[in-house]
């Protein structure tokens, strides 16, 4: 993703800390209390300028997402969106998901959304993917027994990986698409780079994964 640096961002998403969670490991275990109620918790690692998850707690009030996006003049674009709105079930982490198992305790969320995250084609790189075996380790931690990934990417090389990874992981794949747009899914949420490619006439590939209850 290339970046523009916004001077004074970091110090703009510390001014809505209703949003933009300040300090979030302090709510590990009591993420229901925060919301204020025991609706399931659904996480967006990578989660960009957040036009994913403001599209799908609009589509589900009663589940409580969060998104994690470690770079702060991304984050701030999903903050101008969402401070217009009024959307108690939508937070952000101005973190890493590399810390997660800092802000979750065992069984805290339901499911985990990974879209078009980046797919560092060299093999060097492996350990960076955020469906490397080192990540899925830890999202076992935080989800509950038998808890799902749904994956999306426009990447053929990173969607074959995954699949692999997942499956090497011991997970159950399901919904395997390698044709999103064209499946006939319903409520699909496009994400902005969904969209972005998908316009451009590139196929999305899409699975979810469940980890073994
Ligand atoms: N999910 C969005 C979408 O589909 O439009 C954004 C995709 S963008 C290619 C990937 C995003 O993941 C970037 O904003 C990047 O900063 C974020 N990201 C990558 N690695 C991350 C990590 N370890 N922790 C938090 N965010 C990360």
């Amino acid at each position: 993703m290339r970046l523009r640096n916004i001077p004074g961002a970091k110090d703009e998403l510390k001014q809505y800390p209703t949003i933009v969670v300040q300090d979030p490991s302090q709510y590990k275990g009591s993420w229901n209390k925060l919301f204020n109620n025991d609706n399931p918790i659904h996480v967006e690692v990578g989660t960009g300028k957040g036009q994913f998850l403001v599209g799908m707690s609009e589509l589900h009030p009663d589940v409580n997402f969060i998104g994690i996006e470690k770079y702060d003049s991304v984050l701030l674009r999903a903050l101008e969106q969402v401070k217009e709105l009024d959307r108690p079930n939508l937070k952000f982490l101005n973190e890493d998901v590399e810390d997660i198992l800092n802000f979750f305790q065992k069984g805290e969320i339901e499911r985990l959304f990974i879209n078009f995250t980046d797919p560092w084609p060299k093999n060097r790189h492996e350990k960076r993917r955020l469906t490397y075996k080192g990540f899925l380790e830890m999202y076992e931690q935080v989800l509950v027994d038998g808890g799902e990934i749904h994956f999306k990417t426009d990447n053929q090389g990173l969607f074959e990986y995954s699949l692999e990874s997942f499956a090497g992981y011991g997970m159950t794949l399901h919904n395997v698409s390698l044709d999103l747009h064209r499946s006939g899914i319903k409520g699909n949420v496009m994400t902005e780079y969904e969209r972005k490619f998908s316009s451009k006439g590139m196929r999305i590939y899409r699975c979810e994964s469940k980890f073994r209850s």
